[in-house]
C-alpha cells in the first residue's frame, strides 16, 4: 500500500517523536528536516503528501520557510501545511496564515486534534485504502 508521506519540519526532537509516534501509528510515513531551509530543500526533492511546520527554528524559520514553498510555484503550494507554534497570539496566526499556511496548530497540541486534521487534508490511509477524488481534500483554497 502507498503510504502517504509527511513531511515535519520541527528543531525539537520531542515534538518531531510524538507526531511521528501518532502519524505512523496511523499509517503515515514521516520524515524529518531540522530547520526551514532544509525544510524548503525536503519539500521541493520530496514532494510530501503534506507538512507539518513550527515556525520557531533556527537557520530559517518556519514563516519565511512556509512562503517560499507556498509562493515558488503552483506544485509545491499545492501540498497541504500546517502550521505548529507556541506563537498563540493572534498576530502570529495571523502571520502564519499570511504566510501561507492552510492550517494553524498551537502547542502544547492536541495528538488527536492533529491527526484528525491530517486525516482531513490527506485522507486516511486507513480507511479504505485507496481514496477516492471525491475524498480528497488537497486543495488549499
Ligand atoms: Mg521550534
Amino acid at each position: 500500500m502507498n503510504k502517504k508521506r509527511v513531511l515535519v519540519v520541527e528543531d525539537n526532537m520531542d515534538t518531531y517523536e510524538l507526531v511521528k509516534f501518532i502519524l505512523e501509528k496511523n499509517g503515515y510515513e514521516t520524515f524529518l528536516a531540522m530547520n526551514g531551509r532544509d525544510g524548503v530543500n525536503a519539500a521541493i526533492k520530496q514532494m510530501p503528501d503534506l507538512i507539518i511546520m513550527d515556525m520557531a527554528m533556527p537557520e530559517m524559520d518556519g514563516w519565511t520557510a512556509t512562503s517560499i514553498i507556498k509562493k515558488r510555484d503552483s506544485v509545491t503550494a499545492s501540498i497541504p501545511l500546517i502550521a505548529l507554534t507556541a506563537h498563540a497570539l493572534p498576530g502570529d496566526r495571523q502571520r502564519a496564515m499570511d504566510a501561507g499556511c492552510d492550517e494553524y496548530i498551537t502547542k502544547p497540541m492536541d495528538l488527536i486534534e492533529l491527526l484528525g486534521s491530517v486525516d482531513q487534508w490527506v485522507g486516511n490511509p486507513q480507511q479504505g485504502g485507496e481514496i477516492s477524488s471525491s475524498g480528497q481534500t488537497t486543495s488549499s483554497q
